[in-house]
């Protein structure tokens, strides 16, 4: 799933020369990546897609069949996922929650809130006074999100640490256990607290991810029993964070380790259910950002191939600091000018687009002896912070088509 699939190929090869750059996904690959990993995970573990990785309607749909529910991650993402994926759970986390999405939320009968901090608990309670939409007493059920504190160094290797530290992302232990007595203790009638949430890390290998999640599910009991709460019956969501490398992109996360890890360490709480909420390492694999090179140039000794499209289209590596993996692929048309192609005389070349910015920048030393203009260029792991992180407006460029490409289902 790394090189395009012959699929994506084919697809690119019938393409007229203004149909570049294309964002392309197999939904195939996307279905039999998904059920590898929900067959990873034991029974009593959840698996939620976080939405916020790659919300195109296809691929929620696409894996519809291998998850227990979506995570969103603002009141937009939750009417999107709703309208995209009606009837599927949905857990909406995400610091700075509105009192417009907070209502929104209870209107959609949401699954679960991830509670952020005690104001927002507040603030839900208070929009809760109201009878919900079920009419009567119908509850709104809430995880407190907690940033817990991790053993020293258990956070080393990770991409992007979002708690075990000062961070603007759920409560403080001593908050969760203030939120945990109101609701315990009825503050809120139409609030039910099911359990704990936390999204420490994201990056981490199986090994060191499990080493979290044990440190988060020894956290969440020890708030619940505080709170009086048993651990039947007890809701802990771990996060995501999955690693996805870059540099080794035919290496995946080892999901049959971290799940029979997780599966052992719910199996000492009998009731206890736990769940995970991955984004980048369910669909950074089915996704392909495809372009031409426009020119082939030499600057002070190194050679920079200019792609049609850029970072405007493709974030991810200049905001992750990385080379993006890519594969060239001769010109499928002839060359069209009097002139030589333009081509690349070494055996390394830099892969920049066509923003007015040294940073856009997608891929240094790409091994491409020969690389000519006209050649097309393939950036895998496309499929998840790709597009939707992009600033798209920048330099007002065409935007990229769009293409899903659906095998057997
Ligand atoms: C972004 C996010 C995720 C998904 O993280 P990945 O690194 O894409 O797996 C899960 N949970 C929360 C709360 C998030 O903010």
């Amino acid at each position: 799933m790394t090189a395009p699939t012959p699929a994506v190929l084919d697809l690119l090869g019938s393409f007229a020369p203004d149909q570049l750059p294309a964002y392309v996904y197999d939904l195939a690959a996307l279905r039999t990546h998904a059920a590898a990993v929900r067959a990873a995970l034991p029974a009593p573990v959840e698996l939620y897609y976080a939405a916020k990785a790659n919300p195109e309607p296809p691929l929620l749909a696409a894996l519809a069949p291998y998850v227990d529910g979506y995570e969103v991650s603002s009141g937009g993402e939750l009417a999107h996922v709703a309208a995209a994926v009606p009837g599927r759970r949905l857990a909406f986390g995400a610091p700075g929650k509105t009192p417009a999405e907070l209502a929104a939320a209870r209107a959609a009968g949401v699954h679960r809130v991830h509670v952020e901090s005690l104001h927002e608990l507040r603030m839900l309670g208070e929009r809760t006074a109201a009878p919900g939409p079920g009419g009567g007493d119908s509850r709104t059920d809430v995880l407190l999100r907690v940033n817990l504190p991790v053993a020293d160094g258990s956070l080393t290797g990770s991409s992007l640490a979002m708690g075990g530290r000062p961070a603007p992302f759920g409560l403080d232990p001593a908050d969760a256990a203030e939120g945990a007595g109101l609701l315990a203790g009825g503050a809120y009638p139409r609030l039910r607290l099911r359990g704990f949430h936390a999204h420490l890390a994201s990056g981490l290998e199986a090994p060191r991810l499990l080493g979290v999640a044990r440190s988060v599910v020894a956290g969440a009991l020890r708030l619940a029993d505080r709170a009086g709460l048993g651990t039947r019956g007890l809701e802990v969501n771990v996060g995501g964070g999955m690693a996805v490398d870059y540099a080794a992109p035919e290496a995946r996360f080892d999901w049959h380790t971290y799940g029979a890890g997780l599966g052992r360490l719910a199996a000492g709480y009998p009731g206890l259910t736990l769940r995970v909420e991955p984004g980048r390492a369910l669909t950074a694999y089915c996704g392909w950002y495809a372009t031409e090179v426009l020119d082939v140039k030499r600057s002070h000794g190194e050679e920079f191939a200019v792609v049609r499209g850029g970072t405007h289209h493709l974030r991810t590596p200049a905001t992750k600091g990385h080379d993006q993996p890519c594969t060239v692929h001769p010109a499928p048309r002839p060359w069209p000018h009097p002139w030589p192609r333009p081509a690349a005389r070494g055996s390394e070349v830099t892969v920049a687009g066509q923003l007015c910015t040294p940073k856009d920048v997608l891929a240094r030393g790409v091994r491409a002896a020969g690389l000519r203009a006209g050649d097309l260029v393939v950036f895998s792991l496309a499929g998840a912070y790709a597009w939707n992180i992009s600033h798209h407006g920048f330099l007002m460029h065409p935007h990229p088509g769009f293409h899903f490409l659906d095998g057997p289902g």
